[in-house]
């Protein structure tokens, strides 16, 4: 049994091809321009089976084609790394890819075991620099270079991805240094994503003050020069 908050059936964003998206409750993380706080609380959302979750995207696997499947997303998934590595092993046997969209915040066996399992690896890299990714996140660095190590040692396939953000990690030289951090890794593609106020609402609706009020998504223009690094 897991926590999980929802899940998207047809998503095309968190992965290749067309997904079912499944969202885990729980982060231990606390980002900053997070636009899913009602994500964080570990005893929130819903309970569900592995075996509910694998028989559900049975039943959409025509849609996936030759590259869709699975996405486990959250809040954090390595939080639920047992019950999310036990998704992907009955995933496995009915021949759906399955992928991880991860903060990298957490590291240990389980952790380890889960990276193993998935075919592919979605890493958000809060911030390349330690320190400010744990004044970004509140989380701890370390557990991000003990995944990046493993990730290096395993030659999985994985996706990098950052949110850019103003006054964070909004400049070339972050930016090159996230892509010297992960240049051991297999990265197969380099996504950077522009930070967004969408979630600004649920802040509001649970009492929390927003930490980056005012700040505006990046120029069109400054997001087309930071891709431009990473091509
Ligand atoms: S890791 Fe994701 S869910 Fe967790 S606080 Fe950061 S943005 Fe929000």
């Amino acid at each position: 049994m897991g926590r999980i908050h929802s899940i998207e059936t047809m998503g095309a964003l968190d992965g290749p091809g067309l997904r079912m998206v499944v969202f885990l409750q729980g982060c231990p993380l606390r980002c900053k321009f997070c636009h899913n706080p009602d994500t964080w609380n570990p005893g929130g959302g819903q309970e569900v089976a592995s075996e509910a979750i694998v028989a559900r995207a049975v039943k959409l696997k025509r849609f996936f084609g030759a590259r869709g499947g699975v996405t486990f997303s959250g809040g954090e998934p390595l939080g639920q790394a047992k019950f999310v590595r036990a998704c992907v092993g009955l995933l496995h046997e009915q021949g759906i890819h399955c992928a991880l969209d991860t903060s990298g915040g957490l590291w240990n066996e389980e952790v380890q075991a889960l990276l193993d399992a998935c075919d592919l690896v979605l890493l958000d890299v809060k911030h390349s620099d330690p320190a400010r990714f744990h004044d970004l996140t509140g989380g701890d660095p370390a557990a991000l270079d003990a995944v990046l190590a493993h990730l290096a040692l395993t030659r999985k396939p994985v996706w990098v991805r950052q949110v850019i953000v103003p006054g964070w990690t909004q400049d070339e030289a972050q930016v090159r240094q996230m892509l010297r951090k992960t240049a051991g890794i297999n990265r197969i593609k380099t996504e950077l994503l522009p930070y967004h106020t969408l979630g600004v609402h649920k802040w509001r609706a649970l009492g929390i003050p927003y930490a980056l009020e005012g700040a505006q998504p990046p120029s069109e223009d400054t997001l087309r020069a930071l891709r431009a690094l990473t091509e």
